[in-house]
């Protein structure tokens, strides 16, 4: 039976932090990924501080993205110009094989297979993998379990932990030459909003170099098709099968869950929850890469610590705040788009688009942007009526 001292399931960006972090700090890690080739439908957005912060090479960036663009469920616009930092849009096949390769240079051992189950938990932690290479089944001792395994996790399935609540995404990647100029080229990020085409979402338009990722989302997985359908309409006034015709890059659109945060799951004794398997997902933003890679490199932390609680208090320190008060933003905001009409035209106001890109664009703790937003929003509740 092999042995560890971290076990890390899953080779997105959760896991691949927190195998580097281990790796580095001299930890014996071995990083188990069932697909080394799979690429995880994303938009593939983040801050440039996040790639900053965590010390990821620029080379990962197709795009650079300077300008937002808001519209609202009645077609008001807001422009919005990016500064004290850039959106950075990757390809997430890309990103997830950097951060791969940046874990193994520093020592992670990384495997190809799939997680079945355990035979055993306690002190010590024996994990039943499938090797992809021949079907074998092999077991691995370790100290810890990291779960990087997404939204999915098999992991919290195998200890019977409940599923948290998910939307549900439709996506496709088009390309670039027959959309209009605002989607290609120096072309603006592009978030619309309305109950016709995205409930409990937004529906997106993220430039890159070689194509578009444009997709939309709900609560009703039933009704994906017909919305991505209808914001397609409202955007291109062209039904999204013609759309695709001839300018899809990956065939079909891609549909796949995304987690609602409830701020729960940290750890179950010794296995450490992270990014999508934890829930991890700014709400109202839905960024997600970033939280995975931070909540990675936090549960590496508590490892390295020998204390599995210091993860929950490393997070909890660093983002519960913001994650509260934009899980209240959310289920105000998308109670009705009359709520969302007003908070879009709210974003016309140059100090509140300052505060709400700092927010958004800039990670490091102590963010002086989170009191006054807060306030700005406490306000805006009270004059709707909640
Ligand atoms: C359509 C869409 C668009 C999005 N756009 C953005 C965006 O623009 N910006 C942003 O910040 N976030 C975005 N997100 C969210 C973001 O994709 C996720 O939050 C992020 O990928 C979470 O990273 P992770 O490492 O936790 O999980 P994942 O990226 O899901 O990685 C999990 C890994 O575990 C592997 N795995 C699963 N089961 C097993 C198993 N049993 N054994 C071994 N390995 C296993 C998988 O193959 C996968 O590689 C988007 C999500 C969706 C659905």
């Amino acid at each position: 039976m092999l042995r560890t001292n971290a076990l890390i399931i899953g080779g997105g960006p959760a896991g691949a932090t927190a195998a580097r972090f281990l790796a580095d700090s001299g930890v014996e890690t071995v990083l188990i990924e069932r697909d080394l080739s799979y690429v995880k439908p994303c938009g593939g957005g983040m801050p440039s501080s996040a790639l900053d912060e965590l010390h990821i090479p620029r080379s990962v960036v197709k795009k650079e993205i300077e300008r937002i663009r808001i519209v609202s469920p009645k077609g008001n616009e807001v422009e919005i110009e990016l500064t004290g930092g850039h959106l950075c849009i990757t390809e997430r096949g890309v990103l997830d094989a950097q951060l791969r390769g940046m874990a193994q240079e520093s020592g992670a051992s990384i495997q190809e297979g799939e997680f079945i189950g355990f035979e055993q938990t306690g002190r010590s932690t024996v994990s039943i993998i499938r090797k992809k290479e021949n079907n074998e089944e092999i077991k691995i001792t370790s100290d810890y379990v990291i779960a990087a395994d997404g939204i999915t996790s098999r992991v919290a399935s195998a200890l019977n932990y409940p599923r948290p609540a998910c939307l549900f995404t439709i996506s496709a990647k088009l390309k670039h030459a027959p959309l209009p100029e605002s989607t290609g080229g120096n072309g603006a990020c592009e978030f619309w909003f309305g109950k016709e085409h995205a409930s409990h979402f937004y529906s997106w338009i993220f430039p890159s170099r070689e194509y578009s990722s444009i997709g939309t989302g709900s609560c009703n997985a039933k009704e994906l098709g017909s919305l991505l359908d209808r914001f397609t309409r409202r955007r291109f006034n062209t039904p999204f099968k013609d759309l695709a015709e001839g300018h899809a890059l990956s065939g079909k659109a891609r549909a796949f869950k995304m987690p609602e945060w409830n701020g729960k799951l940290f750890n179950i004794a010794n296995v450490l929850f992270t990014g999508d398997a934890a829930g991890m997902v700014m709400p109202v933003t839905y960024e997600g890469i970033y939280y995975a890679m931070k909540s990675g490199e936090f549960a590496a932390r508590a490892v390295m610590e020998g204390n599995p609680e210091v993860y929950k208090k490393l997070w909890k320190n660093r983002f519960y705040k913001r994650f509260l008060l934009m899980s209240r933003i959310r289920s105000r905001l998308f109670k009705s788009d009359r709520d969302i009409e007003k908070w879009v035209s709210l974003h016309r106001n140059p100090e509140i688009q300052e505060l709400a890109m700092r927010l958004w664009l800039q990670k490091k703790p102590g963010n002086s942007a989170f009191v006054p937003y807060i306030n700005i929003f406490k306000s805006i509740f009270k004059s709707m009526g909640s």
